[in-house]
């Protein structure tokens, strides 16, 4: 496999799948197949799952409410989506272990690092909710951020589209897929890959990031299989 380690980051809106609001019970399962082709492979799995399928912190002013307040609620957004993954990854035969950011004993380990690294290492998949535990931060922060304590060889992107492309494919179809780019290229032509903070974390630890269609089955255990021309790599 080319890859040992990986941090796969889920949108909470990729969790949606065809519905407006919450978790779709057909994606999920898709998704937990996927992870668990992979995870039959011999690959060590931490997945981060963000909140924007259910609340995100910018909302939240809004609607009168105090941005910090909105930001917890994204977090704690967050962990349901963490416990339905872990859940399901279970109903699939998956060993899990859910950590989160804020503390939370009766649904979830607090994150330790060391810990986490062990679940990993005895073929637990890792589920890290809450974020980071921290308000004004986002769940691909918390992609970067995990993906380097626990020393991940890649952040997995997965999203609706197979990769970065020269315009927005689903406006534009003129647009190209880019196979490959450098963290510079990326941030001088302005692609929005993840925001600067996730962004600058994996390139400053020279974490590669792949950006790659999650809905297509398939996709991830290609990637770890080395096969060209799926998603984007930013290096
Ligand atoms: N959030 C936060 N700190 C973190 C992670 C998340 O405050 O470390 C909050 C933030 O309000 C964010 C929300 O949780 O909008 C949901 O996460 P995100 O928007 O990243 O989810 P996604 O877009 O991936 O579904």
């Amino acid at each position: 496999m080319k890859y040992k380690r990986i941090l796969l980051k889920l949108s909470g809106e990729a969790l949606m799948g065809n519905q407006q609001y919450g978790i779709d019970p057909v994606r999920i399962n898709q998704y937990a197949e996927e992870i668990k082709k992979v995870h039959a492979s011999g690959v060590e799995v931490a997945i981060v799952i963000g909140g924007g399928n259910i609340y995100r912190g910018v909302q939240a002013e809004a609607s009168g409410i105090d941005r910090v307040q909105g930001d917890y609620m994204g977090m704690l957004a967050t962990v349901i989506n963490a416990m339905a993954i872990q859940s399901t990854l279970e109903n699939h035969g998956l060993y899990t272990r859910l950590m989160s950011g804020i503390k939370m004993e009766a649904v979830c380990e607090p994150f330790i690092r060391r810990r986490a690294v062990r679940h990993l290492e005895k073929g637990r998949i890792v589920i890290f909710g809450a974020g980071i535990g921290n308000p004004y931060f986002t769940t691909d922060s918390t992609a970067s951020l995990r993906a380097i304590e626990i020393e991940a060889d890649v952040v997995l992107k997965g999203t609706r589209v197979d990769g970065v492309y020269t315009a927005d494919p689903e406006k534009d179809s003129s647009a190209t897929k880019i196979p490959n780019l450098s963290f510079e290229q990326a941030i001088r032509e302005g692609y929005n890959i993840m925001d600067m903070t996730a962004f600058t974390l994996c390139q400053e630890n020279n974490v590669p990031i792949i950006v790659f269609d999650m809905n297509a089955s398939g996709n991830l255990l290609d990637i770890m299989e080395g096969k060209e021309n799926i998603g984007t790599l930013i290096s």
